[in-house]
């Protein structure tokens, strides 16, 4: 199948009419072309941007809020088509692209249709200088949003519909590797009655169609998700335009677990907080950091539950583990568990590809717990996004606070205690934009979302997200 750029609310081919395959990697094959999109796919992409945003801009927020709505009922209706295309394109299990991804995309736009009918300016009054300062909240213009393959349209909506609830008009590029439920999304916006050129969706590689839009001089701010290394190449790109930036970057984030914590639930959710998406989520805890007490029985415990795991068929309604989103990728995961002898490292259980029944070229590798004695090797200090975990015991909370923060990332935490005084200690000194306490991944879409240090700068989520859309300006009037 053969999908099209979304400009100026119709189906179109690229300009130079290059194409790149697009890959199932639940079974290793082509099944589809997309746009190798260039310079000037994203130059007509800006114009019919540009040429929507003053209309758009000036729509009342009840229309804006209702075409959002519409657009998240539509999202909704067609849950089964959306979630069999992203983990078709994505290789995740499709329970968990119905439960998780889909419904997600479709909370985005509804939640920013709520939202921008609460957001508000504010006033300060200067007393004593019979003066009122008004602060007005505008739109920017033209914005970019480009996100990355792990959670497809859930992150591509995260960042759209704040935008378009914002009043900006997008040019926004999902990753090459999934771009299947952004190029649907086209047709839902057009279906839902979004006036064309609001929202614009190109396809094609980052190092070409998301370099375009980085580099483009009139596209005011870009929100992007993916690499911290691509997170560092769009920041030096866009500082000297003065572009607004929000980037949510890497992670390697420490799951931390205290011997007074909640056992049985701690351990099914650790199981998650591993493995969800084939490890495959910015917020899993790929680090397991375990008090001595109870080591060697998580450690039991948990190859026992891993080991349970089914690798297989994304649409096998049994299948935990799905296929990892590419080749490449595979490989680079791969890499990592060949050098955890070297790093002193033990393979507790997996490391293997698995060659799964009808689907042998699929990308599919074993759940992967390697117990390591350091946090100084590469498997404790490089994020590799798969389904690969450390395990390593402390002795004391100072020891495992240092041992969580002794990375160079710092995008969620996971803590399990019940002990309140080291909640509090510990969720004080963690550094990280998220922690959770006896839970992981659960959000409130109002809470604001991103990471420190080398996992990015910004905050999405609630009013955060629109006031990054938004520009302040301020309006002093004496009377
Ligand atoms: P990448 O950084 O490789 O790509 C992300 C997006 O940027 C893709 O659409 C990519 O296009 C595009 N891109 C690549 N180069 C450029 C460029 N020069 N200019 C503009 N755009 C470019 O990340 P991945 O897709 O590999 O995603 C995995 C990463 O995303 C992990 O590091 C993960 O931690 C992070 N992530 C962070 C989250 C967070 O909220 N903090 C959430 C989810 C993931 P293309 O695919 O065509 O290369």
């Amino acid at each position: 199948m053969n999908i099209k750029n979304y400009i100026n609310g119709e189906f179109v081919n690229p300009i130079k009419n290059q194409w790149i395959d697009n890959y199932n990697p639940s079974i290793g094959e082509v099944y589809g072309q997309i746009p190798n999109s260039t310079e000037e796919d994203i130059e007509k992409a800006y114009q019919a941007a540009n040429e929507a945003f003053p209309s758009w801009s000036k729509t009342t927020l009840d229309e804006r809020s209702s075409i959002l709505s519409k657009i998240a009922q539509l999202i909704k209706e067609k849950l089964d088509v959306l979630a069999e295309a992203e983990s078709k394109d994505n290789g995740k299990p499709l329970s968990l692209a119905k439960a998780v991804d889909i419904p997600r995309a479709s909370s985005n736009f509804q939640f920013f249709a709520n939202a921008i009918t609460q957001f508000a300016s504010e006033a300060h009054e200067s007393v004593g200088f019979n003066a009122i300062n008004l602060t007005l909240r505008q739109p920017i213009g033209v914005v970019g949003c480009i996100s990355p393959w792990n959670l497809p349209l859930y992150l591509f909506t995260w960042k759209i519909a704040p935008a378009i609830a914002a009043g900006n008009c997008v040019v926004a590029k999902p990753s090459e590797v999934t771009p299947m439920t952004a190029f649907l999304l086209g047709e839902i916006c057009n279906e839902a009655g979004l006036p064309k050129g609001v929202l614009n969706i190109v396809h094609g590689l980052g190092n070409s169609a998301g370099q375009a839009i980085i580099a483009h001089p009139k596209i005011k701010a870009i929100s992007f998700t993916g690499g911290t290394n691509t997170g560092a190449h769009i920041a030096r790109t866009a500082a000297p335009m003065f572009k607004k930036l929000s980037l949510e970057l890497g992670g390697k984030n420490p799951n931390i677990i205290f011997a007074d914590c909640d056992y049985d639930k701690m351990l099914s959710t650790t199981i998650k907080s591993s493995f969800a998406n084939q490890g495959q989520i910015c917020l899993c805890g790929s680090r397991i950091f375990v008090e001595e007490s109870i080591f060697e029985k998580f450690k039991e415990d948990f190859v026992k539950k891993v080991s349970e795991l089914k690798v297989g068929i994304p649409f096998d309604s049994e299948t935990n583990v799905g296929a990892l989103v590419s080749k490449q990728h595979l490989e680079k995961v791969k890499s990592y568990i060949n050098i955890a002898e070297e790093e002193g490292g033990v393979i507790l259980f997996g490391g293997e590809r698995v060659s799964v029944n009808g689907a042998e070229n699929g990308y599919y590798l074993q759940p992967t717990i390697i117990q390591v004695d350091s946090n100084k090797c590469k498997l404790n200090q490089e994020e590799i996004f798969g389904p690969v975990v450390t395990i390593m015991s402390f002795k004391t909370q100072e020891e495992a606070l240092t041992l969580a923060n002794d990375v160079s990332y710092g995008l969620s935490a996971t803590l399990w205690t019940n002990n309140l005084n080291r909640t509090m200690q510990m969720s004080q000194e963690l550094q990280a934009g998220i922690v959770w306490v006896n839970t992981w991944l659960m959000r409130d879409l109002r809470t604001p979302f991103g990471g420190t240090k080398a996992s990015g700068v910004g905050r999405e989520g609630g009013f955060e997200a629109l006031r990054f859309f938004t520009e302040p300006k301020n309006i002093c009037i004496q009377y």
